[in-house]
């Protein structure tokens, strides 16, 4: 099977953020967003644990009262993200997306009822977020990572550092 690196594909976010709770409702309706998929590892939660980032609950509380739905779209395993979903206050999920598949942002879209070209993902990673809500015709929406990834640290060091001269190969090199 050949291993895609994403250097040669679409991973190039739509929008750059520093963190998911500086993105408020105003921001999602602007980008043309009718709901919301949200990444698990680095972008709601410390890597591979059950905590939440600081302000992420009260996050969520904004944007769903902003009526926006959300869903948890990861590529983690199906009793964790149950039980992050129920942190999260009872929120869909799909887990095992396999992102940069698109199948998980298809089904992220049935679930919350409406169509994947308002469908804002917002993710850590550009060769799985970025990259799976571009080909899936979704608003891709990049935050920085927050934390060191603990399990596979040297997978995850090889992907940031492809990352890094992705972006600057498209001269995007300031946002990493
Ligand atoms: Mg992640």
């Amino acid at each position: 099977m050949k291993k895609n690196t994403g250097l040669e594909t679409n991973s190039l976010p739509q929008f750059f953020y520093e963190s998911i709770t500086d993105i408020t409702p105003e921001d999602i309706f602007r980008m043309g967003g009718t709901a919301v998929g949200i990444d698990l590892d680095n972008t709601t939660v410390y890597d591979s644990t059950l905590r939440l980032f600081p302000g992420v609950k009260e996050w969520l509380k904004d944007i769903q009262s902003a009526g926006l739905p959300v869903v948890i779209v990861t590529n983690t395993y199906t009793v964790r993200a149950k039980l992050i979903a129920k942190k999260m206050g009872g929120l869909p999920y799909i887990a095992n997306a396999n992102k940069p598949d698109i199948s998980g942002f298809r089904k992220a879209v049935e679930i919350t009822n409406t169509d994947i070209s308002g469908f804002v993902m917002i993710g850590d990673q550009l060769f799985t977020d970025v990259q799976g809500a571009n080909n899936a015709g979704a608003i891709s929406v990049c935050v920085k990572y927050k934390t060191r990834e603990i399990l596979a640290l040297f997978h995850f060091l090889k992907i940031r550092r492809l990352e890094k001269i992705y972006l600057e190969s498209k001269g995007k090199g300031d946002k990493v």
